[in-house]
């Protein structure tokens, strides 16, 4: 339901929590961050209910990294518990999704065949596991994401997060908003610039179809063919 990505300068999870208060409105029965610490090591907290057990979660079990995505989840597929809440982490890649990917029990019975078992009930776990099996198979992190965002049908944002990678987030959107906030050498993405107005209020907008790679030097934009796109930057005042 709410989504938001950042590539920064300080301590993100705290930073991701105050984003995902801002979604609050949206409705909510779920909430969840994972993060790249200095190491590289990729790690997720969740929690049932309001953003105060995702908080206090955090307090006992504290995430480090700059770099990390958040969401508050609305279930469409699978009942709110903390298995069925994002990010979904499989290996090496933690996503988090807005919509619903329509055909994932095809996905899913693709993945059985190969031995790979799903362990919650949504639909967004699959575009957890074909991405690290893409990345088991070889693949970089946007050949891994290229490759499942290929097989996907339905509505989605979809922001993807890498083990060892402190400085890549990479987001993609088809019928569900996404917007990208340009910082000062940070980077951020959000279901709208609400959730961003804190850190910056230089947005672009993703277009239907979009993929795209943040680094902290900036942003790609690949469009619906896959052929590189500009999409304008412009400052938006939501109001912090
Ligand atoms: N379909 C996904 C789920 O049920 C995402 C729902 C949402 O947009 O929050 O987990």
């Amino acid at each position: 339901c709410g989504i938001i990505g950042i590539l920064g300068h300080h301590e993100v999870s705290p930073q991701l929590v105050d984003a995902l208060r801002r979604l609050e409105y949206r409705g909510y029965d779920s909430a969840g961050v994972a993060t790249v610490d200095a190491s590289g090591q990729l790690d997720r907290r969740r929690a049932v209910g309001k953003l105060v057990n995702l908080s206090d979660r955090l307090v006992h079990e504290p995430l480090q990294g700059h770099a990390g995505i958040g969401h508050t989840r609305w279930a469409t597929h699978g009942p709110a518990t903390e298995v069925n809440a994002h990010p979904h982490q499989s290996g090496r890649v933690a996503v988090v999704h807005n919509g619903i990917i329509e055909n994932f029990r095809e996905l899913r019975a693709e993945l059985a065949e190969l031995g790979i078992q799903p362990e919650s009930q949504t639909d967004t776990e699959t575009v957890a596991l074909w991405t690290a099996h893409h990345l088991d198979q070889g693949l970089s992190p946007l050949e891994a994401a290229r490759a499942t965002l290929a097989r996907l049908q339905g509505a989605f944002a979809l922001a993807f997060l890498f083990q060892g990678e402190g400085d890549l987030l990479i987001a993609a959107r088809k019928g569900s908003p996404l917007a990208i906030g340009h910082g000062n050498g940070e980077m951020f993405l959000g279901s709208d610039a609400v959730a961003l107005a804190p850190f910056t209020d230089r947005i672009t907008y993703l277009e239907d179809g979009d993929h795209a790679v943040l680094t902290r030097a900036g942003l790609q934009v690949w469009d619906a063919e896959g052929h590189q796109a500009h999409r304008a930057t412009a400052r938006i005042d939501v109001g912090a």
